[in-house]
């Protein structure tokens, strides 16, 4: 029932509620129907707020975040009222994302009835069936939170979200909070879902390993801006931008032992006052001049890939 081409589009400047820095700025990506988008960075880059302006949660300060071709939310006073159910989100914290005091049967079952998705009749038969999908026992549904794992709990998530019959989802760091074994068993359940469901989604991370197993695309951002994007082989056979390549040579490679992590030198500047031009011209090893002074444009570096650097758009002198 959905048209192709749903779009996010433009997020130009945040700073909607309860954010005050600028978070994000000159955003421009889109996603199409039954695609999954990593989008990656280091902590305080705006990957989450950006997720946040997608899912209706906060609003931007200027530009505007499209579904389907109309705003996701709006500025309400000091609160941000959402236009539409058919963006969900799942966040990082399993335990606090669920109400303690609330069984899972009407945790999973209130925003499906509010909004008329289901009956209240038949909400019982629809919350077995969700939980079923991301493979519990039905007879679950009458427990709750507390009497379920961390994994579970995101689980219980899910299928909260998956009641509420979204077009695209928004995963912010869905597995961080996890165990490495227990966040194998949350992605495969991601990926099955995926292929019975067909579900669209931006997954934000910054673990660049999860994101190379659930993405067709992934998006790199740094400081509020996005400096690359890529079809995910494209990205880990060759990226384009240094500060991609950087985060590649920053991951610990498996059985090198200690000592072969290699931090990105220098700071992340604070997002209040990003260096000027290319933010990251202070950390990049093949800064020039012009990087100083300009910042640059997001160009096409091979098919489906661009990166904003003026090594790819007339060089750095
Ligand atoms: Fe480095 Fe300049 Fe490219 Fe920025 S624009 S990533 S500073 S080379
Ligand atoms: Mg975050």
């Amino acid at each position: 029932e959905t048209t192709l081409g749903e779009r996010i589009a433009r997020a130009m400047g945040a700073g909607g509620p309860p954010e005050v820095v600028r978070a994000v700025s000159e955003v421009s990506l889109s996603i199409a129907k039954g695609e999954v988008v990593g989008l990656v960075g280091e902590s305080g880059c705006g990957k989450s707020t950006l997720g946040r302006m997608v899912a209706g949660i906060y609003v931007p300060s200027a530009g505007a975040i499209r579904f389907d071709g109309a705003p996701v939310a709006k500025p309400a006073g000091r609160r941000v009222e959402k236009l539409t159910t058919r963006v969900q989100m799942i966040h990082q914290d399993p335990f606090a994302s669920l109400n303690p005091r609330v069984r899972v049967v009407d945790t999973v079952a209130e925003g499906p009835v509010a909004h008329g998705i289901v009956g209240a009749k038949h909400s019982d038969d629809y919350v077995a069936d969700m939980l079923t999908r991301v493979g519990f026992d039905a007879a679950m549904r009458r427990r709750f939170p507390h009497q379920f794992s961390g994994g579970q709990r995101q689980r219980i998530a899910i299928a909260r979200a998956l009641a509420m019959k979204p077009d695209l989802l928004v995963l912010d760091e869905p597995v961080a909070s996890l165990d490495v074994s227990i966040q194998a068993q949350v992605l495969n359940l991601f990926q099955e879902l995926r292929r019975d469901l067909g579900l669209t989604a931006i997954f934000v991370s910054h673990d660049l390993g999860v994101v190379r197993h659930v993405s067709d695309r992934v998006a790199i951002m740094y400081l509020g801006r996005i400096v690359e994007v890529a079809p995910t082989r494209t990205l880990y056979a060759a990226p384009a931008h240094p500060y991609t390549k950087a985060l590649f040579e920053s991951v610990p490679k498996i059985g090198a032992g200690r000592g072969v992590f290699k931090p990105i030198a220098g700071e992340i500047p604070s997002p209040l006052a990003p260096p000027p031009g290319c933010h990251f011209h202070p950390r990049c090893p093949a800064a020039g001049p012009r990087c100083r002074r300009e910042a640059p444009r997001l160009v096409e570096t091979g098919p489906g890939q661009r990166a904003a650097c003026h090594l790819h758009d007339g060089g750095v002198a």
